[in-house]
């Protein structure tokens, strides 16, 4: 990167720190942001993509943590419902009852999920995905990971 669209990021992003403006000021910074930021976007428009993306999350700190926390939220939402869908719709483990979400995933009922989660199917959000998408399966249920361990002992999965 240039180091005159360097200056021109950081420039950007301390104006967008300005706090405690009036009305008036407020206005005109916001204009004086959407100029700044239309001669950064000129300036980027011939770089590859993967640079142009690099030279916007640096100047929209802000806008990449609101997008991780949105997509975290889905997940966590996805995760809820499939969690429960092989649950009885309760959210917990069929085996012990426990209820904690984080040590809680779906479990192959006869074995082999180490199979199913080769492939595209490698995390558990795009298992998840697949598993809604499929109507939900029969052959999984929802093991906390204690009971993960314990089935894979008592059937001789383990190594
Ligand atoms: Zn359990």
């Amino acid at each position: 990167m240039s180091s005159w669209l360097n200056e021109m990021v950081e420039h950007y992003r301390a104006m967008k720190k300005t706090r405690d403006l009036s009305s008036v000021e407020q206005r005109f910074l916001e204009e004086k942001l959407r100029q700044l930021w239309w001669e950064i976007r000129q300036e980027i428009k011939s770089l590859p993509k993967a640079e142009q993306m690099r030279v916007y999350r640096g100047a929209h700190p802000e806008k990449v943590r609101e997008q991780i926390s949105l997509q975290s939220i889905k997940q966590s939402i996805l995760k809820d419902e499939v969690l429960s869908h092989y649950s009885d719709g309760k959210c917990v483990c069929v085996r012990c009852g426990f209820s904690d979400i984080s040590a809680l995933s779906i479990d192959h009922i006869e074995g082999g999920g180490n199979r199913q989660r080769k492939g595209k199917l490698r995390t558990s959000t795009s298992f998840y995905n697949w598993l809604k998408k499929e109507g939900y399966p029969l052959g999984y249920q929802t093991l906390c990971m204690n009971c993960q361990f314990l089935k894979r002992f008592e059937n001789g999965e383990h190594n």
